[in-house]
């Protein structure tokens, strides 16, 4: 192991992930990673981090979790530039497979610099593309990097016991079915109820099938949930994690669940994100050597994911 040579937060932060943006009037467009940046700067937080540049994931790292066709398919696609990876949400363009190798070359960089402790914690904007499966990209995602970041841990690392910790406002369904079966794979994921919103999965009796019984907790809230309703159920989610005795902890924070999101009806404030990366950085601190990696997720609103950003980014600064 290295020693240790930066007890700082690192944030990751460059074109190759501004480059993750889908074009016209996409919600997923650009700006959003700019839209953070500037927030922490207002908030003169950009000089707490160690800032480090994207980095573009070896074909090899993405298909730790992706299927080779799937892969193959999404290099196909972004060469011709056109086309849909599925019924429309998920459009192809020109680059589309380096901008996504660039989001999930990125976080297992994040996983890379914690586990060797060259960084405290982590964050990466624009990553926590939740909803690929393994062999297909649906919901803005085209490469699942919590997928690859899991298989990362396990075989580079050798880490076990893994908590996913989702408070986007959609269910992550593509991480919670890839290890749906998985005892080891620990997954909290509080959301707008599926009856409402994409992608309609996350019920709370799903719960892990077959010998992961009990290692999944689905938290579905209604419509118009706000701060009170997420802090009423933070203590399920924290005891969930303590009880999963994690050696690893992921927060995918999306910021769709924030109030005046367009995509979405849940009405949180950034004091739900800001509780939640604070709590997880306590809990890490305790059972698993501080490790936490946090990713930005999903937000069409660009002030709200960048009030949200930032404010887990500070948690994850100032919590001790
Ligand atoms: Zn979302």
């Amino acid at each position: 192991m290295p020693i240790a040579n930066d007890n700082r937060v690192c944030v990751y932060l460059g074109e190759g992930l501004a480059r993750y943006a889908f074009p016209g009037d996409h919600p997923f467009g650009g700006g959003r990673m700019e839209a953070f940046w500037d927030e922490m700067m207002r908030n003169g937080l950009d000089g707490s981090v160690t800032v480090r540049a994207p980095v573009m994931a070896a074909q090899e790292a993405i298909e730790r979790f992706h299927t080779h066709t799937h892969v193959e398919r999404v290099k196909a696609m972004s060469a011709r530039g056109v086309g849909t990876f599925d019924d429309g949400d998920t459009p192809a363009f020109s680059g589309v497979y380096e901008a996504a190798a660039y989001v999930v070359g990125s976080t297992v960089d994040a996983v890379k610099r914690i586990m060797e402790r060259a960084c405290r914690r982590a964050f990466v904007p624009i990553a926590g593309l939740h909803h690929a499966a393994r062999d297909a990209a649906t919901g803005f995602c085209i490469f699942n990097d919590i997928g690859v970041v899991i298989e990362t841990l396990r075989s580079g690392y050798g880490v076990r016991r893994i908590a996913y910790v989702d408070i986007d406002a959609h269910h992550g369904d593509g991480v919670f079915y890839a290890y749906e079966a998985d005892p080891q794979v620990f997954i909290v994921d509080v959301h707008e109820d599926g009856r409402y919103l994409f992608p309609g999965t996350g019920a709370a009796h799903e719960t892990g099938r077959g010998a992961a019984a009990g290692s999944k907790l689905n938290i579905p809230m209604p419509p118009g949930a706000g701060d009170s309703a997420f802090l009423q159920v933070w203590p399920r989610i924290e005891a969930f994690v303590r009880y999963a005795r994690p050696e690893f902890i992921i927060l995918q924070c999306g910021a769709d669940s924030l109030a005046g999101d367009p995509l979405a009806n849940l009405r949180y404030s950034p004091a739900s994100h800001a509780h939640a990366g604070a709590r997880l950085c306590e809990v890490a601190e305790e059972c698993c050597e501080g490790r936490v990696l946090a990713l930005g997720g999903g937000g069409y609103n660009l002030d709200n994911l960048a009030r949200a950003w930032t404010a887990v980014v500070r948690a994850l600064i100032e919590t001790p």
